[in-house]
């Protein structure tokens, strides 16, 4: 199953080798724990109720993937189910309600694009 090399785990003083991603299982655990807890819960992030409306309204109005796969042809057209941010807002309450930033996106393209910039987080 691993195809690279094992690397130490980038915590210091653990000794661990990983296969993949960048800590031991301990440390992986002990990560997502400390950004979960930075990110705090969803309705914290501006993923309230308010933004549920405001989504689900974009979405009737913009029904088809906007991602630049599907906008290029790669893909057939999918249907889009999330709002996406364009910029990634990053807590920027001024991004994230701009509508220019949004782009309506089916889920799996989505999951795509957010593993491409979340590489080697290891989550
Ligand atoms: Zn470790
Ligand atoms: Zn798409």
């Amino acid at each position: 199953m691993p195809t690279k090399p094992p690397k130490p785990c980038k915590q210091a003083g653990c000794r661990a080798l990983v296969y993949g991603g960048a800590y031991c299982e301990d440390h992986a655990k002990q990560r997502r724990k400390q950004v979960e807890a930075q990110r705090g819960t969803s309705t914290q992030r501006g993923y309230g109720y308010k933004w549920q409306q405001a989504s689900k309204g974009y979405l009737k109005q913009h029904p088809l993937c906007e991602c630049e796969q599907c906008l290029a042809g790669q893909l057939r057209l999918r249907q889009a189910t999330v709002v996406d941010h364009k910029i990634p807002h990053r807590g920027d309450m001024t991004l994230f309600w701009d509508r220019q930033n949004w782009q309506a996106m089916n889920k799996s393209c989505h999951d795509s694009k957010t593993a491409r910039e979340d590489g080697g987080f290891g989550l």
